[in-house]
């Protein structure tokens, strides 16, 4: 099959690669029918996230067709049409219990990886994401062995296009879970969202869903902020303006009553040893790249919540936390929970409550990946979302 490959730093490649098989009798073989490119990806191509290996396949957001299941699988059928979580859930253990997939204690095998680089704590595995979140074969290819494949896959019964389902994959139910942890009181909450790339325009529209009575968008790319404005937000692009002082205007003073981070930092680490040495880097790198945190926590209203979809990995420094907690602010963080969300954001599709198709600028075949990541990499020809058709 042909597959996205990662050939090293900054060097992605498409190559033909053999099919996958089942390995447990609790895997699927999903043939895939739609694959799109995700803002974390891009940390994958410029190596900052560690344990990459030459011929790994990318990709984590995908959907598509069972072609076949192992002999433990109860809910899948060859033939059914599916959504697969970015992140993979083995559905027993505690955490996933209490619905905290993402958060799931067997489904990286390297677990161990990620608790030496992210002091003694991993989260479940990734689909196509480096071999510290389990080195899982990515979806940017034809087909994918999808493990748990009962937890997991999400069936699509209705004649919904793929594009108006393939982001229940992550970004939709990334920016949701961000909205949904604001516990916005509808009618009267303010809620302004950093970044507007995909996830924060999937933010912002979640927030209003939730009944915001008004979004505030900021970021610095044009037409970013137009797509904000396109679902009735107000933006703000921080380079033609102060935003603590907008933001505090457009509130009457108070600040938004909460305040989503969709920018976060780079992932942290580049090996146990070099670990104390990264750290003191990091401290001061993430003095310029905490800035929309900064901004989160100097901005929000008194009692207001601070909401992080962006990644943040490591230790963080110069943070205003005498201001948090002054205001008595409340945290909301971590990866998506998406497995949570598949069945109530399908309805509000199938409601005609949004369309998540709206983000897509660009649409390709996955020989044109290569070339795509670089474009959406460096934002250019107004890119904010990337979909391949592996068949094209
Ligand atoms: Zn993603
Ligand atoms: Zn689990």
């Amino acid at each position: 099959m042909k597959a996205v490959i990662w050939q090293g730093t900054n060097k992605i490649g498409v190559e033909t690669v053999p099919d996958p098989t089942l390995l447990l009798p609790t895997d699927a073989i999903v043939k895939i029918s739609s694959t799109a490119i995700c803002g974390s990806d891009l940390h994958l191509l410029d190596g900052r996230i560690p344990s990459m290996e030459k011929g790994d396949i990318l990709g984590h957001e995908f959907m598509g067709e069972v072609v076949e299941v192992g002999r433990d699988v109860k809910k899948l059928k060859v033939g059914d049409r599916v959504v697969v979580p970015f992140n993979l859930a083995c559905g027993v253990c505690d955490p996933c219990k209490r619905g905290f997939f993402s958060a799931c204690d067997n489904s990286n095998p390297n677990h161990r990886m990620a608790e030496a680089l992210y002091g003694g704590v991993s989260g479940g595995g990734l689909f196509g994401y480096s071999h510290i979140y389990g080195g899982y074969a990515g979806g940017q290819a034809q087909y994918v062995r999808v493990p748990f494949a009962d937890v997991g896959p999400f069936k699509i019964e209705s004649d919904l296009r793929d594009e108006q389902v393939l982001f229940l994959t992550d970004i939709f139910p990334t920016g949701y879970q961000a909205a949904e942890q604001c516990g916005i009181m509808a009618g009267r909450d303010v809620v302004a969202v950093f970044g507007a790339g995909p996830v924060g325009q999937f933010a912002a529209r979640s927030a209003q869903m939730l009944g915001a009575a008004q979004v505030i968008v900021i970021d610095r790319v044009p037409e970013r902020l137009k797509m904000a404005e396109a679902a009735g937000a107000m933006t703000i692009n921080y380079e033609q303006e102060d935003v603590l002082t907008a933001l505090r205007e457009a509130t009457g003073g108070r600040g938004p009553d909460h305040v989503i981070d969709a920018v976060g930092m780079e992932a942290h680490g580049h090996g146990p040893g070099a670990l104390l040495d990264e750290l003191q880097v990091k401290a001061k790198i993430s003095f310029d790249r905490i800035t929309a945190l900064r901004w989160a926590i100097m901005s929000c209203a008194k009692g207001g919540t601070v909401s992080m979809p962006g990644v943040y990995g490591g230790l963080i420094d110069k943070l205003p936390m005498g201001a948090a907690f002054a205001k008595g602010l409340i945290f909301r963080m971590g990866q998506t929970h998406t497995h949570r969300y598949l069945g109530p954001l399908l309805s509000r599709i199938e409601a005609g409550e949004i369309d998540p198709s709206f983000v897509i600028t660009h649409r390709a075949t996955l020989d044109q990946a290569p070339e795509l990541y670089k474009t959406f990499r460096d934002k250019h020809d107004g890119c904010i979302k990337v979909v391949l058709n592996p068949w094209g």
